[in-house]
């Protein structure tokens, strides 16, 4: 099983997010894709590669001279998601022995960037999480949904309520 970047993020953020994105029930959250492609382009990124994507496993908002990545978000409301997301990257780079020295995640909007560097540690907590995210996608039937306000701003809010 091929796991992505957003599944990692969904991970966090939802277990049943996770489910219904990996069973292709997908719903395109549009503007903000049109957004973060307008922050991309600003010049304060410059001639960065923006955009790249890897065995359609990893899409990197941006990276500079295939060393330092950076995740690019619009709020800080779920930062372990965005953390673990840029730290996957970084992990799965490091398998394919592209020697990435530091993960940045960029808060354009708040004017805020935070640096992780990849640890045994974290290298260890990936491999658990990813054999998690393996058995919830697994499941016969999506988990529960888990009535928390950030329902509210998710895309699969209507799949989920209405
Ligand atoms: S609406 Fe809530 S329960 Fe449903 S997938 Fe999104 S975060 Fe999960």
């Amino acid at each position: 099983m091929k796991i992505t970047g957003n599944m990692v993020n969904y991970y966090f953020v939802c277990t049943r997010k996770l489910w219904l994105f990996s069973h292709q029930i997908q719903f395109e959250n549009e503007n903000e894709n049109v957004r973060l492609g307008k922050i991309l382009d600003e010049k304060s990124y410059g001639r960065n590669e923006k955009h790249v994507m890897l065995d359609n496993v990893v899409n990197l908002d941006m990276i500079e001279n295939w060393s330092v990545i950076h995740e690019i978000k619009k709020t800080r409301a779920i930062e372990p998601a965005a953390e673990w997301q840029l730290k996957y990257y970084m992990y799965y780079l490091e398998q394919k022995e592209i020697q990435v020295t530091k993960g940045i995640l960029d808060y354009p909007k708040l004017k805020q960037r935070f640096e992780y560097h990849l640890t045994e540690k974290d290298r260890k907590k990936l491999q658990s999480y990813m054999e998690n995210i393996k058995e919830i996608v697994r499941r016969k039937t999506a988990p529960k949904v888990i009535s928390q306000s950030i329902c509210k701003s998710c895309a699969y809010y209507e799949y989920c309520y209405v």
